[in-house]
Parts: C-alpha cells; sequence; structure tokens
C-alpha cells in the first residue's frame, strides 16, 4: 500500500502515481499493467496524451484478471485546453471515459488555465506560430468541471499550471460550488516550487509534482538544457543509498508530502521508481537538493507566451 495525501474532499490520493504523457501506443499498456504489479494504485493521463485506449487496457486488464478493484485505483485525467467552453467540458470527459472503459475518474483536471480555439487542432497556432485562444473566462470553465462532480462522472477536480491568482479567482468565485483539491504543476530541484506550494498547501489545496526526473524525453529537449539526472551531487547522494538519482528525485519529492508522478514505459525502471519508500534522505540533503532551485521550466508552453491567460508571467 502507498502512502497516500489527504484531499479536501475526504479522498485519499496516492503519492506515487505513473506518468504516462509520451508513453507510445504499443507500450503503454504494458507499463500500466507493470505499475500496477509493482504496487502503483495512481495513473495520471489526459486526453492529450492520445493514448487513453490503451492505458484503459492496461488497467481494465489488471481489474479483470483480479489483481486489484477499480476502487483501490485513482486514475487521473485532464481537460484540454480547446475544449474549456462549458458546453464542452461534460463531453471532453466523457470521451475519455468512454476510450479509458471507466465510469468514472478520480480526479479530472484543467490541464492548462488557457482556453485554446476549439476544433480538430490540439494546438490551433495563427500565421506568427501563437497559439489562438478561445476568449473563454477560467470560471466558465470551472463551473463545468463542477457539473461533473454533481453528476458522479468525475470524483473529485482540480486544475493544471494554475499560478496564485488564477487559483485565488476560482476560491473567490461567487456561488463555488466545489474548491479544487489538487493542482498539478512542474515540479524537481531546479524548481522546487516552494511558494506556490505553501500558497496551494495553506488553501488545503494538495500539490502534485510533474517532471519530477527533468522530462528528459520532452520532444523540445537540446543537449544545452541542464540534466537532473546527470547532476553530479544528486548522484552521489544516491551511491550513498545504493539508490538511482531518479530514486532520489522522487524521494525528495515524496518527502516534502508532495504527490509525484515519474512517466517511465521500461519495466525495470517502473519497479525502481516505486523503490522509494525504505530510505529517508537528511533534512541537510533536502536542504542541498532545493539550492538547485532556479525556477527552470522544461515545459513552458512556449506557443501561448502572449495568451491572456498565460501563467507563468508572474513569480508564481
Ligand atoms: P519525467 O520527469 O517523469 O521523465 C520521464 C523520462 O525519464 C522518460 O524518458 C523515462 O524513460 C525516464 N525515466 C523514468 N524513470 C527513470 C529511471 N529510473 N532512470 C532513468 N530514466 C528514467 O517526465 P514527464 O515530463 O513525462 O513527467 C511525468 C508525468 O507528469 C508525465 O508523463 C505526465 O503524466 C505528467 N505531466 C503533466 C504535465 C501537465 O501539464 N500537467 C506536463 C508534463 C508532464 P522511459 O520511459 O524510456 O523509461
Amino acid at each position: 500500500m502507498t502512502t497516500t495525501v489527504k484531499l479536501l474532499n475526504g479522498m485519499y490520493m496516492p503519492i506515487l502515481g505513473l506518468g504516462t504523457w509520451k508513453s507510445p501506443t504499443g507500450k503503454v499498456r504494458e507499463a500500466v499493467k507493470a505499475a500496477i504489479t509493482a504496487g502503483y494504485r495512481h495513473i495520471d493521463g489526459a486526453f492529450i496524451y492520445q493514448n487513453e485506449v490503451e492505458v484503459g487496457e492496461g488497467v481494465n486488464a489488471m481489474i479483470n484478471d483480479g489483481v486489484v478493484k477499480r476502487e483501490d485505483l485513482f486514475i487521473v485525467s485532464k481537460l484540454w485546453c480547446t475544449s474549456h467552453a462549458k458546453s464542452m467540458v461534460r463531453q471532453a470527459c466523457e470521451k475519455t471515459l468512454s476510450d479509458l472503459k471507466l465510469d468514472y475518474l478520480d480526479l479530472y483536471l484543467v490541464h492548462w488555465p488557457m482556453g485554446l480555439k476549439a476544433g480538430e487542432e490540439h494546438l490551433p497556432l495563427d500565421a506568427a506560430g501563437e497559439a489562438i485562444s478561445d476568449g473563454t473566462h477560467i470560471l466558465e470553465t470551472w463551473e463545468g468541471m463542477e457539473e461533473l462532480v454533481d453528476t458522479g462522472l468525475v470524483k473529485s477536480i482540480g486544475i493544471s499550471n494554475f499560478n496564485k491568482s488564477q487559483i485565488e479567482s476560482i476560491l473567490n468565485k461567487p456561488g463555488l460550488k466545489h474548491k479544487p483539491v489538487n493542482n498539478q504543476v512542474e515540479c524537481h530541484p531546479y524548481n522546487t516550487q516552494d511558494k506556490l506550494i505553501d500558497f496551494c498547501h495553506s488553501k488545503g489545496i494538495t500539490v502534485t509534482a510533474y517532471s519530477p526526473l527533468g522530462s528528459p524525453d520532452r520532444p523540445w529537449a537540446s543537449s544545452d538544457d541542464p540534466s537532473l539526472l546527470e547532476e553530479p551531487q544528486i548522484k552521489s547522494i544516491a551511491e550513498k543509498y545504493k539508490k538511482s538519482s531518479a530514486q532520489v528525485l522522487i524521494r525528495f519529492q515524496i518527502q516534502r508530502n508532495i504527490i509525484t508522478i515519474p512517466k517511465s514505459i521500461t519495466p525495470q525502471r517502473i519497479q525502481e521508481n516505486f523503490q522509494v519508500f525504505d530510505f529517508e534522505l537528511t533534512d541537510e540533503e533536502m536542504k542541498s537538493l532545493k539550492q538547485f532551485n532556479r525556477s527552470y521550466r522544461f515545459c513552458p508552453f512556449q506557443w501561448a507566451k502572449n495568451h491572456k491567460d498565460y501563467p507563468f508571467n508572474d513569480e508564481y
């Protein structure tokens, strides 16, 4: 049984989950099965990852084989930016559920605080290469999300990539029915997110760290970019515990009570990433990992830098 984090609505979310962005079809079904076999009970997905059919096949195979029950699992998905109009939210969630072949999600997140022009294109760009807004406001999208809880399609709702003022705008919404229970943001030693985490926790909102290993397989990676897994100091902490750098980076989050979702399609790494509950970093080591902070983003969503709701222009 994994450690869990309690959500505002009383549900428990496993602190460690499997990420599935970039996990290709042909691989992700087995990755999900390997994860559940290794003890994972939390799977992080999204419509935009274009692999939810196979993620669902992996999940359902393990349920049908009697390895787990649906209620033992915590399944997360995310509303993509081109479905932010209130009238589109339910349809988008139903598409995810039908792809996954599940009756409900444990958590559904607004993937980004920015609505993009609805249509076939997942990333609609103008002639200058800039993402095209749909003009929606996040509070309208949030009302659509609240309806999903009321109709039972999802157990809880949350947000992703939201900054402090965007979170405040939801919390201060007149007639708010359901608060966001979780904010999923990029977080690792190069971007420790201390201020945003403190703010979220002060409001009872849990935080999930995405790209905890520095997302080495992100499509726009360049050889000049820094690499967390190659940091000598992180490697030497790992050696001390006979662990890998990946395990230290995962443990770093868990020890701060931050949920995290390392992605892998490699069965041996999937198992390795779960072996993080049998060692403890010292306060000194936690401090030294935090000293890598430089507010660096591996996932800046650069096409939307001029979007009215781009979240990363504020300090946090
Ligand atoms: P991660 O930081 O999880 O890194 C994934 C990469 O690390 C893959 O190349 C994987 O390789 C490799 N890897 C995994 N385990 C190990 C290991 N033990 N040793 C060495 N290398 C390892 O990157 P992601 O960006 O994928 O982030 C994790 C998840 O967070 C995503 O998959 C997604 O679910 C979520 N996410 C959410 C975002 C959002 O906007 N809300 C944005 C970005 C991510 P391999 O698979 O080949 O084993």
